[in-house]
């Protein structure tokens, strides 16, 4: 069995063919996933769907570099208790996805993207209060994510000042060995997505070769990222098997042990997902 660790089912182009994708899962014996957030104002639909499935399992979360709606009109941006509300409900597991992503200044500098730390902070403060596991998207800013992480006392070695830290994991790795080691220190899990499997991508393989294979998961982030043969077409679930093989070739192991081992790991960081 393999586990999609991170996708966006709930987005229509995926939602309208949910069927099919799940008939897809089914024969590829991708078991179980992960529906992720990226708005409060898409979170019902994310909710919904792991409501209607057994083997779906939902998380809430603004995403790091959502500024505004499709409409243009300002996302509504999340507090604690509006991320706390909708962490008790059932079937959710985790808090994100969050971090940092100062790949699109907008004419910006980056000290002018407080209000992405900020949002960040409010996310690291909702997961160790209801003590969710935390999804981290980081691009382009994995220093300042780091040092937030820490500055929060996301750190498993030392723990928080009387509040044990919510940990999680960093999604769709995309930096290097350095910063794999810097999130493993930490005590997080590392995600590899479909960019694992692309020609130009010889550092992400490095970094997953670095990375203790007890500490990866595998994700498709579709619709996203579709991992070779498929690169540029719509991503699903299904095809979170690409992945697993290739971190298996990476790793040097089959891919039953990649399948067994990341999918422990996932029930091991989402507590609150069962098999
Ligand atoms: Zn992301
Ligand atoms: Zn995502």
């Amino acid at each position: 069995m393999f586990v999609d660790s991170h996708c966006h089912l709930n987005f229509p182009e995926l939602k309208s063919q949910i069927k099919d994708i799940r008939a897809a899962m089914q024969a590829a014996h991708v078991t179980h996933a992960m529906v992720i957030s990226t708005t409060l104002e898409e979170f019902p639909s994310v909710h919904e769907m792991a409501m209607s499935y057994d083997n779906f399992w939902a998380t809430v979360g603004v995403h790091p570099d959502n500024e505004t709606l499709e409409d243009g009109v300002p996302i509504q941006e999340p507090t604690v208790e509006d991320l706390l509300t909708r962490a008790v409900l059932p079937k959710v597991v985790g808090i994100g996805e969050t971090g940092l992503d100062y790949y699109r200044l907008n004419g910006r500098t980056i000290t002018q993207m407080e209000w992405q730390r900020e949002r960040f902070r409010v996310h690291i403060r909702a997961a160790q209060a209801c003590q969710k596991p935390l999804i981290i998207h980081t691009r382009s800013a994995s220093d300042d994510t780091i040092a937030i992480l820490k500055e929060m006392g996301e750190d498993a070695r030392q723990g928080t000042a009387g509040k044990p830290c919510a940990g999680g994991v960093f999604h769709c790795f995309t930096e290097t060995v350095e910063v794999a080691r810097a999130a493993l220190d930490l005590g997080f899990y590392i995600s590899f997505s479909g960019i694992l499997t692309f020609k130009n991508a010889q550092a992400i393989r490095d970094a997953a070769a670095f990375v203790p294979l007890e500490r990866c998961l595998i994700e498709t982030d579709s619709p996203y990222l579709a991992p070779t043969p498929y690169r540029g077409k719509t991503n699903t679930p299904a095809y979170v098997t690409y992945v697993a093989q290739e971190l298996a070739r990476v790793k040097g192991v089959s891919v039953e042990e990649v399948a067994r081992v990341t999918g422990d790991n996932y029930f091991k960081l989402f507590k609150g997902a069962t098999r």
